[in-house]
């Protein structure tokens, strides 16, 4: 799926050095962003570095050994706001009139550009073009006026509107920050006076600490030597959630906000097969998107699995190529039929959803040209037909090809023989969530925040709530 994720973040606070153990969280959040990686930690002061690339080319040994100090945060990017260039790597690092400031964001604001346009009116100069940026500046402003860490950071959530999970020092105080939608996850983890926040509960796996729990929407956390404080904004009466962290972002075995993403997808799987059955001798999973999926689908089904494409381990994930033409580029490079297993046969083909179609219907060709009888691809995510402004990369309808394509249209597009999308209902069902808790936008239009020029879904403006 050629799609672009935000941001993946960690926070820390322990007894000993926490670098490795940032380096480690962001290897595990690496599927979240790979443009760029960096670590903030506090000793004596902020020290932060970061740069374009992996996780394991930004740090070597010898950086992590002497980023010493016993707490700190790190942030791995794919830029949705901002271009993709070193100056807009995170976290982003201040100095201001009451210390330093280091903050990590996964997410995208709504009112960014308003935002920059007033603070720049009042003489403010901006070192980068993302919304990032303006969260920290505010944050200073509330922070200078006098205020303290708790009240500056309400102040500020008060003024900034869309999707954001912040991982955030100030000096030598951690503090973990859900937007009161709770659109992105963020959760927390402990063992033995290690306490951790993080994007995706498999940090915690990795770093064999227990899961506390989600951080709220509305709610911010601060980490320390006093354990967890939570503090709270008034939140709206429903939750947003963004559905497409089960559906394909998150690592399948990341629990969120209490759902573990491969039940999720094992389900739709189900769900798919009763809403598009086929005629069919084997259910070919896209790897590794399609794959609990598929799985899903055989077991509704009762069609045998089989692993008719093999995936090249050594080439990154499609989709997270910014330019079209590399994601082309690489499906080829990325998949290889099985010949003998899909020769002669009629394939349900599945995976987690199409955006621009390019992808897809190259892989249809590569099973057709691999001797294929039939292809019957099987999507996972429902149509998607309108722009996300909140935190993924998907600026324009134009870009989907959903938005302007019936879905006999996409399956001439693609090449297949035939093309089942799963329903709304379907997916809410697989979710096991109310509707209205959930963020919807690119699939239905409408969006749990004002968006000028798109609908708003029923619920009342955050504006009521501010104090
Ligand atoms: S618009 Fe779609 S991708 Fe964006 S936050 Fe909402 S559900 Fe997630």
């Amino acid at each position: 799926m050629p799609f672009g994720e935000a941001c993946g973040v960690v926070g820390i606070y322990s007894h000993k050095q926490v670098s490795y153990d940032i380096f480690t969280a962001l290897r595990v959040l690496q599927h979240r962003g790979q443009e760029s990686a960096g670590i903030s930690v506090f000793n004596d002061g902020i020290h932060t570095y970061k740069d374009m690339g992996l996780v394991t080319d930004v740090f070597k040994p010898k950086t992590l050994e002497k980023m010493r100090g016993n707490i700190g945060i790190g942030h791995v990017r794919y830029s949705t706001e901002g271009a993709s260039v070193q100056k807009n790597a995170q976290p982003i690092e201040i100095s201001t009139t009451i210390g330093q400031l280091a903050l990590g964001h996964n997410g995208e604001l709504v009112n960014a550009n308003e935002l920059r346009e007033k603070y720049k009116e009042k003489g403010w100069a901006f070192f980068s073009n993302t919304d990032s940026e303006i969260i920290i500046r505010v944050l200073a402003k509330e922070l200078h006026e006098g205020r303290d860490p708790v009240s500056a950071i309400k102040n500020t959530m008060y003024e900034i509107s869309g999707s954001y999970s912040l991982v955030l020092l100030i000096n030598n105080r951690l503090f973990g920050i859900r937007d009161p939608l709770g659109i992105k996850p963020l959760a927390i983890g402990k063992k033995s006076g290690k306490y951790i926040i993080a994007s995706e509960s498999v940090v915690f796996d990795a770093l064999d600490v227990d899961m506390v729990r989600d951080v709220s929407p509305g709610e911010i956390v601060e980490i320390g030597e006093n354990g967890i404080n939570s503090y709270r904004v008034p939140t709206p009466e429903h939750t947003a959630h963004c559905f497409f962290e089960w559906v394909y972002f998150a690592r399948s075995d990341s629990v969120m906000d209490g759902v573990l993403a491969y039940d999720v997808r094992k389900k739709i799987g189900n769900i798919l097969s009763r809403e598009h059955p086929v005629e069919a001798d084997l259910v070919v999973p896209v790897p590794d998107s399609g794959r609990s999926y598929a799985i899903g689908y055989c077991e509704a089904s009762g069609i045998k699995y089989g692993e008719g494409l093999i995936k090249n381990r050594y080439v990154e994930r499609t989709f997270i190529m910014p330019e079209q033409v590399m994601r082309e580029y690489n499906v080829s490079v990325k998949l290889n039929p099985v010949k003998s297993m899909v020769e002669g046969k009629r394939i349900v083909l599945v995976d987690d959803s199409i955006v621009r179609g390019t992808t897809m219907g190259k892989i249809v060709s590569i099973l057709r040209k691999a001797g294929a009888k039939q292809v019957h691809v099987r999507i996972g995510c429902p149509m998607i037909i309108a722009p996300c402004y909140l935190g993924i990369d998907m600026k324009t309808r134009g870009q989907l090809i959903a938005s302007n394509k019936s879905v006999e249209g996409i399956r001439e597009t693609i090449g297949a023989d035939s093309l089942g999308y799963l329903s709304i209902d379907g997916l809410i069902e697989a979710m096991g969530k109310d509707r209205k808790d959930l963020c919807l936008g690119c699939i239905t239009g409408e969006y749990p925040v004002k968006i000028r020029g798109e609908k708003m879904r029923g619920q009342e403006s955050l504006d009521r709530y501010l104090v």
